[in-house]
C-alpha cells in the first residue's frame, strides 16, 4: 500500500482506499474530494451539493494543515509525496483541472508519466526543486 502525504505538515492523507483533499472552486466553494491512491485512475468522489465544471481549476489543499499543494513548476499541478512499500519517496504532481488526466511520478532521476492529457505539462523542468521534499 503506497502512503501519500501533504508536502507542508507531513500527515497522511490515505484513509482506506481514497486520498482526502480539500478543495476549493473558481466561486471559492470548499469542500472535501477523494482521489483513488491508484495512479491513472481519476475517479473521485465529493458530496452532490459541491459543484465544478470540466476545465475548471480547482485549488487542492491538505486538509490537516491547510497548506496550499500547488505546485511551484506550473499553477495548474498539485503535489503530494509519495511512499512504496519499500519506503521509497515519490512526488506525484497532478492536474488541479477538473476533468484533466496528467500525473507525474518524479523519485529524484526518472519522471513516469500518467494520463492521456500528460502531454500538456511534459515542458517543465523538475531539475532540483523536488529534492527539498526529501
Ligand atoms: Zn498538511
Amino acid at each position: 500500500m503506497n502512503d501519500f502525504l501533504c508536502p507542508k505538515c507531513k500527515g497522511h492523507l490515505r484513509v482506506g482506499s481514497h486520498i482526502t483533499f480539500k478543495v476549493k472552486n473558481s466561486q471559492s466553494q470548499s469542500a472535501l474530494l477523494l482521489l483513488s491512491p491508484q495512479i491513472g485512475n481519476y475517479s473521485s468522489v465529493k458530496h452532490p451539493s459541491f459543484e465544478f465544471k470540466k476545465g475548471e481549476i480547482l485549488d487542492f489543499f491538505c486538509p490537516l494543515c491547510n497548506g496550499s499543494l500547488k505546485s511551484d513548476i506550473h499553477q495548474n499541478l498539485a503535489l503530494v509525496l509519495m511512499k512504496d512499500e519499500e519506503g521509497k519517496s515519490f512526488v506525484v504532481y497532478f492536474s488541479q483541472v477538473a476533468g484533466e488526466h496528467s500525473t507525474y511520478e518524479v523519485d529524484g532521476e526518472a519522471i513516469h508519466v500518467t494520463g492521456e492529457d500528460a502531454g500538456v505539462y511534459t515542458y517543465f523542468k523538475v531539475g532540483d526543486k523536488f529534492k527539498k521534499y526529501f
